[in-house]
């Protein structure tokens, strides 16, 4: 797809990204042993312990879900949001209809490299784009214009948009974390759930921001 980047697909899409001699690995599904990303390593003849830091672009199940699993194989750090490494680790329970709560039950996992807005991992900037979460966060990589963009904005049907409303901890706050995102040069958005967009990544980011506003969406605080 595109030079250094893996796509593991599935409910969520999570990514490894090598460059020199790193290999990253962005989110880890919802399986509790990680099933779709040790396949993918294993198809791939790439041994897990080659990752050298787990990222995390929010606390979400469907994220953080196969974790503690990959860090215990890896034996790599894991990275995510300070806002957002208290659920993670265990510390606060996230907020979760009791339907859910049933089905997901999640291993909570040790967050070594809290991160916070400007950090560096390699050659990914940390950009904190709350809303979604509360530490929500995006990896950008600036010389290569890639946007690993987590839950913060997704791809439906072509378009760019926020995951269902319903899971927002602050959906105004998500809105303005996406119009801060056009303020990027972007060449390939990689987003956690729906398809890489690879053309037109600022008037698809435009579009989604007017649609928000038309609604009413993103002007408060
Ligand atoms: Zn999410
Ligand atoms: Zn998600």
């Amino acid at each position: 797809m595109v030079d250094g980047v893996g796509r593991i697909p599935g409910f969520v899409n999570s990514y490894t990204y090598r460059e020199g001699d790193e290999t990253l690995l962005i989110d880890t599904g919802f399986s509790r042993k990680a099933g779709p990303i040790v396949r993918a390593f294993r198809n791939a003849g790439v041994p897990l312990v080659s990752v050298g830091k787990v990222l995390l672009t929010h606390h979400h199940p469907d994220h953080m879900g196969g974790a503690a699993y990959l860090l215990e194989a890896s034996g790599a750090p894991l990275a995510c949001h300070a806002d957002d490494a208290p659920f993670v680790n265990g510390q606060i329970t996230p907020p979760m209809p009791l339907l859910m709560r049933l089905f997901v039950r999640t291993r909570a996992a040790p967050v070594a490299i809290p991160l916070k807005d400007g950090d560096r991992l390699g050659p990914l900037q940390v950009l904190h784009t709350p809303g979604h979460t509360p530490g929500e966060v995006v990896f950008y990589h600036p010389t290569r214009k890639i946007l690993f963009s987590g839950d913060a904005v997704v791809e439906r049907k072509g378009r760019l948009t926020l995951p269902a409303p319903n899971f927002a901890a602050n959906l105004d706050q998500a809105v303005q974390s996406v119009a801060r995102l056009r303020e990027l040069e972007v060449e390939v958005l990689l987003p956690g759930h729906g398809a890489p967009v690879t053309k037109n990544v600022s008037s698809l980011l435009q579009d989604f921001v007017q649609r928000a506003s038309a609604r009413g969406i993103g002007g408060g605080r």
